[in-house]
């Protein structure tokens, strides 16, 4: 064994804390000696010591509960919380269940998530290695966009997952979640093909398979895609 693994694992882990931290309104350390020596003496708490239990994927479904946040809760059949591995490598993110997610509550299972299962599998992978996911959990009416509120209030929620997944890398389906994710409105066709960093995580964005169904001409570059995020992950 090399010790390559676990020390990639603890960057990771640092780059994680970090970004948390970042999130939680965290501007920087007071590293005076003073304050070191106070801080040695408490101890560092640490995710898997007593007390300080990571959070799991089954509490953060349970604090999301029936969730009536934003009025996407009105036309709801089911809340797509995400489904598959709790201790995936990889996650895909795509942009809001369609009618078929909302009819049965999982993600990506019609027409589109036939095709991305087929991706999974040319990927040597299945859907229960992965981690599938959206950036919000309720249909929005005649699959439009998510709007900005929407976004808003279940965006922490996703963040949550992908803290207690830990994934190596993202795989960004689509427009909505690329620019979700990265914050900008670059169009997909200029974000896709590299690797983008959210909290730390390699986020690699793609074309939605929705689109793929539409213009099988982009497969070639959404197999690019996906081969680079094969390599990063070998
Ligand atoms: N399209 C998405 O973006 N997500 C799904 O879950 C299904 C279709």
């Amino acid at each position: 064994m090399t010790v390559k693994a676990p020390l990639n694992q603890i960057i990771r882990d640092i780059r994680h804390c970090l970004h948390y931290l970042k999130e939680s309104g965290c501007t920087g350390f007071d590293c005076a000696p003073q304050n070191l020596r106070v801080l040695e003496k408490l101890g560092v708490p640490s995710a898997g010591a007593p007390g300080h239990a990571a959070e799991t994927l089954a509490d953060i479904r349970t604090d999301l509960g029936d969730c009536r946040r934003c009025s996407l809760n009105d036309s709801r059949t089911h809340i797509v919380f995400g489904e598959g591995s709790p201790e995936a490598d990889l996650v895909f993110v795509g942009e809001g269940p369609g009618f078929e997610e909302d009819r049965c509550g999982q993600p990506f299972v019609g027409a589109a998530g036939q095709l991305l299962t087929r991706i999974i599998a040319a990927m040597q992978l299945s859907r229960e290695a992965v981690y599938i996911c959206n950036i919000v959990k309720c249909r929005p009416p005649g699959n439009r966009d998510p709007q900005l509120e929407e976004v808003h209030q279940c965006l922490p929620f996703l963040k949550r997952q992908l803290t207690a997944i830990r994934p190596r890398v993202i795989c960004a389906l689509g427009k909505v979640a690329a620019q979700t994710l990265l914050e900008t409105e670059t169009p997909i066709s200029r974000l896709r093909g590299r690797f983008h960093d959210f909290m730390g995580i390699a986020v690699m964005p793609t074309f939605h398979p929705a689109y793929l169904l539409r213009n099988p001409e982009k497969k070639r570059e959404v197999w690019n895609d996906v081969q680079q995020i094969m390599k990063r992950l070998a």
